[in-house]
């Protein structure tokens, strides 16, 4: 894709943030182009949740800038850029105590009856594995089965953007290996446009784009193949994940 003609959905420009007086966000830059796959990787504590939250409008932003296609969103609550199209995926994903089908139906607040009935019966074609349980509830899947309910979710409201957070935290190897897999068949099906937090190296073989930021400041910005290449900042990520495992 030539990112010199197409004009970005997500463009997050010198954004800072944090928690009372605590500055935690020092002038980040991400951008998301239309259709476009951006992995956000980040170590514990590097200010990824932080970022996805100012986005979403769940923290006000005390420098900088959020635009989505085209439009300021920084005076906007959360329910107003879910209704502009943003989808978020939080670290839990779903709400434990309801039903798998309950937990759709609430991301369709808002919406007409005719077309939940409408969105939930493309969900459970898209999502065979949730139909046969819906009645169950949320906290009654595994935790894997939970991050693809948390992936429905996310789906519901045919959203232009979706954010996702660390959508590996919980998981083990294997379950997450079958997530990737999973957002990947979807991306190929739908060409999602979607911003996934992770510190999880799996999540590559998802990438089309890789951002790194490290203390709250933007560290790099490029292909999979340029990340690849960049020793600096790889041995600096892969450092801290050889360190962890
Ligand atoms: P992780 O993978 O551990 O979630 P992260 O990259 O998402 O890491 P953040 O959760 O954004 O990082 O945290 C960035 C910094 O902000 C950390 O120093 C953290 O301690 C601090 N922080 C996070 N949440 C809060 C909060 N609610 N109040 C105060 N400080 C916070």
């Amino acid at each position: 894709m030539d990112s010199s003609e197409v004009v970005p959905s997500l463009v997050v420009d010198k954004l800072e943030a944090g928690y009372g007086g605590m500055q935690v966000l020092w002038g980040v830059d991400v951008s998301v182009l239309p259709g476009e796959v951006v992995v956000l990787l980040g170590a514990n504590g590097a200010g990824k949740t932080t970022l996805l939250k100012t986005i979403m409008g769940l923290l006000p932003n005390t420098g900088g800038s959020v635009s989505f296609d085209g439009n300021r969103l920084d005076a906007m609550r959360p329910d107003q850029r879910v209704r502009m199209g943003i989808s978020f995926m939080s670290e839990l994903g779903v709400f434990p105590g309801l039903s798998i089908e309950e937990n759709l139906r609430v991301t369709g607040h808002g919406l007409s009856r005719k077309t939940v009935t409408q969105r939930l019966s493309e969900i459970w074609t898209q999502f065979p594995d949730l139909f046969a349980r819906r009645r169950e509830l949320a906290g009654s899947l595994s935790g894997g089965q939970r991050k693809i309910l948390g992936v429905a979710r996310t789906q519901f409201r045919k959203p232009r953007l979706i954010v996702m957070d660390e959508p590996s935290a919980g998981l083990s190897p294997l379950f997450v290996s079958q997530l990737v897999d999973r957002l990947i068949a979807i991306h190929a099906e739908q060409r999602m446009t979607l911003l996934l937090a992770e510190q999880n190296v799996r999540f590559l073989r998802l990438a089309e784009r890789i951002v790194v930021i490290e203390g709250g400041r933007s560290r790099f910005d490029g292909s999979v193949e340029e990340f690849e290449q960049n020793e600096n900042v790889k041995d600096a990520f892969f450092g801290i994940e050889r360190m962890e495992s």
